[in-house]
């Protein structure tokens, strides 16, 4: 009853996991949509530490303990008993976020969010929407939005190039619970596509 949707910045992702929530809803379920950075009140504590603050607030392995104390928090008081008690958590980014957002950004940078998951945090969604969209089309869409966090669309092109390819790969080291869904299409599309393959999995 995990899922997770995941994506580049401007990938749409955070609309196809609404879209979900609401498509499941309809059908009767009990859904708790939830994000991350964030997610628990003292997750979204971390966020704010994390997103808000000048740009070379932290060091590289700072901000990956954050993510992965804000992480721990998120599955202790959100995800985790929502599951008990028979819901859907849909979860808009998950640990494959700090694996490409994090874990890209220098060498043995990677090593290091999987050894701090495997120790803190050592569980998965049971299926992962992959939200996927050349990033020349996701960056456009993510800067016309409005609001807070440029720090983190100011990652730039490559960047985004490479959590792509990055995201793709994680995609084709787990077929079975990672998912990708052409994301540069109409929203009503990409939504049809996300919601059959959730209802094949949750009747599988
Ligand atoms: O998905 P959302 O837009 O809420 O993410 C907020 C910001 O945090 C994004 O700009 C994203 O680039 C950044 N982020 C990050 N590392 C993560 C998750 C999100 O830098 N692990």
């Amino acid at each position: 009853g995990f899922i997770s949707f995941e994506g580049i910045d401007g990938s749409g992702k955070s609309t196809q996991a609404r879209l979900l929530a609401a498509h499941l809803e309809a059908r009767g379920h009990a859904v708790v949509l939830t994000r991350e950075p964030g997610g628990s009140p003292g997750a979204e504590e971390i966020r704010k530490l994390v997103l808000e603050g000048p740009p070379d607030r932290w060091s590289a392995e700072t901000e990956i303990l954050l993510f992965t104390a804000a992480r721990r928090d998120h599955l202790e008081r959100t995800i985790r008993p929502a599951l008990a008690a028979g819901k859907l958590v849909i979860c808009d980014r998950f640990a494959d976020s700090t694996r490409m957002y994090q874990g890209l950004r220098g060498a043995g940078l990677r090593r290091m969010v999987d050894a701090l998951h495997d120790l803190m945090i050592a569980q998965e969604p049971d299926l992962t929407l992959l939200i996927d969209m050349d990033p020349a089309i996701g960056l456009a869409r993510a800067l016309a939005r409005q609001g807070g966090e440029e720090r983190f669309e100011s990652f730039g092109q490559s960047m985004q190039e490479r959590m792509r390819a990055g995201f793709l790969d994680l995609a084709h080291s787990a077929p079975a619970r990672i998912r990708v869904v052409d994301g540069a299409r109409a929203q009503d599309r990409v939504a049809a596509d996300v919601a059959a393959i959730v209802m094949a999995h949750l009747a599988g």
